[in-house]
């Protein structure tokens, strides 16, 4: 009897301590989330959302809506959308063939810690502005050297016009005359290169249309891009509410297979 009770003695302080092991991690991880303040870097979509000149806008459109005669409430919709618009994911087979497409862009490389670089002061001065090497440069003068992994985000103050064709596109009209019209600022093809030879980042984005600024012909900064297996967001928002240095980003596309391109949520952590 005594070596019964001993042994269920051993059973439950075992139990306990292999209990007490496993809590304090799964308890700092509650710990941490809570601590954590969320910045959606996503706009909406609907009949507004900014598509490329030549692109179909999205439709969203009632399926069912209201009181079933079982009497309970229902809603459904369907929608349908060009890969590319609004807040939007490009995977690197957009420019580069044989590249990943969306559902092979490992989880792994859609998130990483944040790096923003604000260039507004320049850019909403000029829609053509290139965003240079310089424009990183100054950034790690500050910060650091950009770290393995990061994702890169370009703040150019242009989100604040999305819903303003003029001033965001740089033209009210559409389809392929409002092509050469375009002006809004993008990545350098210096600094694309830049990115992807001296620095290890897992993907960019910018709060502009384009990761190409308006008036490229030849989308060379996409192609540099993807050739290097990056990940590129384009048309996101909220970059005004992120510090430099210190969030977290996770880019999640819808998965779509074979996709070039997704519809994007892309969400920041911010220690509180
Ligand atoms: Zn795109």
């Amino acid at each position: 009897m005594k070596k019964l009770t001993y042994l269920i003695a051993v059973i439950i302080i075992t139990s306990c301590t292999q209990r007490n092991i496993e809590t304090p991690s799964s308890f700092d991880f509650l710990e941490m989330f809570q601590k954590v303040q969320w910045v959606d870097l996503t706009h909406s979509f609907d009949e507004n959302t900014v598509y490329w000149p030549t692109n179909v806008s999205f439709t969203h459109d009632t399926v069912s809506y209201g009181l079933t005669d079982k009497g309970y409430f229902y809603s459904s919709f369907k929608y349908s959308a060009e890969e590319h618009g609004g807040t939007h994911f490009d995977a690197p087979i957009h420019f580069s063939a044989n590249k990943n497409t969306i559902e092979k862009v490992p989880l792994s490389k859609l998130k990483g810690p944040g790096v923003v670089v604000n260039v507004s002061e320049k850019a909403l001065k000029d829609p053509d502005y290139l965003i240079s090497v310089e424009d990183f440069e100054t950034w790690e003068a500050r910060h650091g050297q950009i770290p393995d992994g990061a994702i890169v985000l370009v703040y150019t103050g242009y989100g604040q016009y999305y819903h303003d064709s003029e001033k965001y596109l740089g033209t009210n009209l559409t389809g392929p005359e409002a092509v050469p019209e375009l002006h809004f600022p993008g990545l350098s093809a210096e600094a694309a290169k830049w990115l992807t030879e001296k620095r290890n980042i897992h993907g960019i984005g910018l709060d502009t249309p384009s990761i190409d600024y308006g008036q490229s012909k030849d989308f060379i900064v996409h192609q540099i891009l993807c050739d290097n297996n990056l990940t590129i967001y384009e048309n996101i928002t909220n970059l005004e509410k992120l510090p430099e240095k210190g969030s977290y980003i996770i880019a999640l596309p819808m998965k779509i297979k074979g996709g070039s391109g997704a519809p994007l949520r892309i969400v920041a952590m911010i220690y509180k």
